[in-house]
Order: structure tokens, then C-alpha cells, then sequence
């Protein structure tokens, strides 16, 4: 009796004549993740098999596979020999320790396999309520788990318990690239799963204030960025010194279009990486009113000086949801750390909150853009995470 994980894919099947395109990068990224593990890898029909792998490491392979965006559902499963003797000793050893509620569920490739399913998923039952009589009942209808027996054409039988869900979404660099504004905050993170999950490969720009932001306020946004990273099949970090462009700005414009204009120049730098870099859109973490500069004149005046797209996956989502996922993306808990991010240093007391385009414009004539650009790009620093 072997120990296997199956894994089975999300949307993939839905993707007709990709199909091939997308299975062959999850398969690249699935093996990425595992990268260091001992194991074999097969491809079955819609569904890939990790097998003969240390079963000491089978949590830390599983919780590899939970952060491969495209991964529907996964199982651990024992692999027999297609007999009902062994079906049946596969489905004791899975079920010793369990309590509760179950049914058996057959699939059976293999038409030449005897006796039919139902027949296959009534003896197994009869023989795990035989052997487990004080612990297990049957319910068809409302089981607490189901034992599932998949009788395979190359005359292998999967026996598995449950399918834990993945983290569903696509495989990543299945939907092109993109570029995200990472903060020290709770959203822009989430925001950056988010659209790794659906499949975008992110590379990561971060506006850095030294010396108004210290070295531990960076160190939390490297951080931040590794966690989102490991949903992206690791991402790089491009950390941008913008304190030049932010006293410029201070001396030069009104206060309460300081954040306004921050923006404005975070989204112009953060194109120029991006072109540079082969990426085709820029992600923020922004929501529709969440604060002050977060209205839909604010949105308007910072999409206004690029060209790219401008992806807000959080623009419709409440505080408490977008806090749910940090926690689930286990980044809640770095996004909280009390580090002064560069965005409240400078923070005017009454930010303007729906900026006339026409006077942003005419107040930046002030600024000499391109130059304040060129220097901080010329002083990025760059972390491979
Ligand atoms: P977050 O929780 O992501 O910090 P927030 O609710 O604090 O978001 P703002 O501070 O208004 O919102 O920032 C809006 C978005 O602008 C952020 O989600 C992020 O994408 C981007 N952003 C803000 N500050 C920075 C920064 N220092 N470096 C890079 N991007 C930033
Ligand atoms: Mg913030």
C-alpha cells in the first residue's frame, strides 16, 4: 500500500483549447513549490499524483501545495492494486481513529473491474461498519466525511478520505504580469494574492522614506512581500527611496494635496518599472472610501499620469473581509507591527478629498516630474524574495 497525494485542478478544465498551456504550468509551479522535497510526480488525466515521498514530510509538502494558486482540491490517498480485498484493507487503515458519520463513494474507471460501483461502495461500507462497529454509522445523505474508491484503468485503486480545498484561482503566469504597490498596511498585501491567485505573476515596488522610515519599517515590507511571494511562486521587491519627492512636494504644493500627489508619483514610477520589467498592469490595495484619499476623484487624478491599467482587486470589499484574508494569507500579523509607513509622515491633517484634476495639474507644474523620477529610479534597490 502506497501513500500518495492527489491533486486535482481548479478552473483549468474549463480552458478548452489552453488546456494544455495552463496544465503544463501548473505543473512547472507545483514542482517549484516542492522544490527541495524528495517525491515522484505523475500526470494522470485532469488530476497530477506526488508519490513516494518521506511520510514524515506529507504536512510540509501539503502545506506547499495550499499556497499553488489553480489547485482545486487535494487528498491524501493510499494507491492498491485494483482488488476488493485490498480496497477494503486501504479503507480500514484510513478510517482506524475515526469517529462519526460516513458513506462510500465509487468511481469506476475501469469497466472491466467487477463487481460494479455501487456493489464496490456497499461491500466496503459493510466491512468498515464490521470492523469499526462502536465508532462508525452510515449516512447517505449527511456523512461527516466519505470515503472514496477510484478504481483507475491502469488497474491502480485510489482510496482517500476528503478533498481539502485548495486555494483554487489559476495558475500563476497564466494571466500575464503585473506590478504591485506593496505598503506596510493590511490591504496591498492581500490585494497582491489576490491577484496571484487568479493567476498574474507580481513583481513588487515599495516607496521608501528614509530617513523618515527606518530600517525596520523596510524589513516589514520585505517581509510582507516574501509571504505574498509565496503565492506567486516567490516575487521580486524593488524598494524605491521617494523622501525627495515627498519634500519637494511639501515645499512646493498645498498640504492637503500631499497624498494626492504622493500618489500621483508612485503610480508614474511604478509604470516606468513595470515597462521595464515586461509588466502589463499595476495592482494597488486601494478600496472605494475606505479613508480620505481613497474617493473615486482620488482614483481618477492617480490613473490619470499612466497608461496602464490600474487593478484594485479590493476596490468593493469592506475593512473586516479584506482583514479575514490577511489573516488567512498569514500576513495580518507583520501588516500590524506599529512601523511609521511613509505615507504618515507627511500626512496632512485634512487630505482634499476629491481632487480637481485641473488644479492637481497645475499646482505639480511646480515640480520638475521627470527629474524627481529619474533620481529615485536611479537609487532603487532591489530584493529577490
Ligand atoms: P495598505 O493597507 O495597503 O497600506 P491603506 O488602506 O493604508 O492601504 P493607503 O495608504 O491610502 O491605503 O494606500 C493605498 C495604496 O497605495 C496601498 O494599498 C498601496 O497599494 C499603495 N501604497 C501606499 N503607500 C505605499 C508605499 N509606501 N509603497 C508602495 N505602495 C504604497
Ligand atoms: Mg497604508
Amino acid at each position: 500500500m502506497e501513500k500518495a497525494i492527489i491533486i486535482r485542478y481548479s478552473e483549468i478544465h474549463l480552458k478548452g483549447k489552453n488546456r494544455g498551456y495552463f496544465e503544463k504550468l501548473l505543473k512547472n509551479n507545483i514542482k517549484s513549490a516542492l522544490r527541495g522535497f524528495d517525491y515522484t510526480f505523475t500526470a494522470l488525466h485532469s488530476r497530477y499524483l506526488i508519490e513516494n515521498f518521506d511520510e514524515r514530510e506529507t504536512e510540509a509538502i501539503e502545506g506547499k501545495l495550499a499556497k499553488v494558486a489553480g489547485i482545486h482540491t487535494y487528498s491524501r490517498a493510499l494507491v492498491v492494486e485494483s482488488s476488493l480485498d485490498n480496497i477494503v484493507e486501504a479503507a480500514k487503515e484510513l478510517c482506524r481513529g475515526k469517529k462519526g458519520t460516513f458513506k462510500v463513494a465509487t468511481n469506476r474507471a475501469d469497466k472491466h473491474f467487477s463487481p460494479p460501483s455501487m456493489e464496490v461502495s456497499r461491500i466496503v461500507g459493510g466491512k468498515l461498519l464490521q470492523a469499526f462497529y462502536n465508532d462508525l454509522k452510515v449516512s447517505v445523505s449527511e456523512p461527516d466525511f466519505t470515503l472514496f474508491a477510484d478504481i483507475r484503468e491502469d488497474g491502480k485503486t485510489f482510496v482517500y478520505i476528503e478533498n481539502i480545498r485548495g486555494l483554487g484561482g489559476m495558475p500563476v503566469g497564466s494571466a500575464g504580469r503585473g506590478m504591485l504597490l506593496i505598503s506596510g498596511g493590511i490591504d496591498s498585501p492581500v490585494a497582491g494574492y489576490m491577484m496571484a491567485k487568479r493567476g498574474m505573476k507580481l513583481d513588487a515596488v515599495h516607496y521608501h522614506s528614509f530617513p523618515y522610515t527606518g530600517e525596520a519599517a523596510k524589513e516589514k515590507v520585505v517581509e510582507l512581500a516574501k509571504r505574498v511571494g509565496e503565492y506567486n511562486g516567490g516575487m521580486n521587491l524593488y524598494v524605491v527611496p521617494f523622501t525627495a519627492i515627498q519634500e519637494a512636494i511639501h515645499e512646493k504644493c498645498h498640504e492637503e494635496y500631499m497624498i494626492t500627489m504622493m500618489r500621483r508619483f508612485m503610480m508614474r514610477i511604478a509604470e516606468r518599472l513595470a515597462v521595464r520589467l515586461g509588466d502589463q498592469a499595476i495592482v494597488t490595495g486601494e478600496s472605494l472610501g475606505q479613508v480620505a484619499s481613497q474617493t473615486i476623484e482620488s482614483m481618477t487624478s492617480s490613473n490619470s499620469v499612466v497608461k496602464m491599467p490600474v487593478l484594485r482587486p479590493l476596490v468593493a470589499f469592506d475593512k473586516e473581509d479584506i482583514i479575514k484574508i490577511s489573516r488567512e494569507i498569514d500576513t495580518f500579523h507583520t501588516s500590524i507591527l506599529p512601523y511609521e509607513d511613509c505615507c504618515t509622515v507627511f500626512l496632512p491633517k485634512f487630505p482634499v478629498i476629491r481632487p480637481n484634476l485641473k488644479k492637481v495639474e497645475e499646482m505639480e507644474k511646480a515640480l520638475d516630474v521627470d527629474k524627481l523620477i529619474e533620481d529615485a529610479i536611479a537609487r532603487i534597490e532591489k530584493y529577490e524574495l
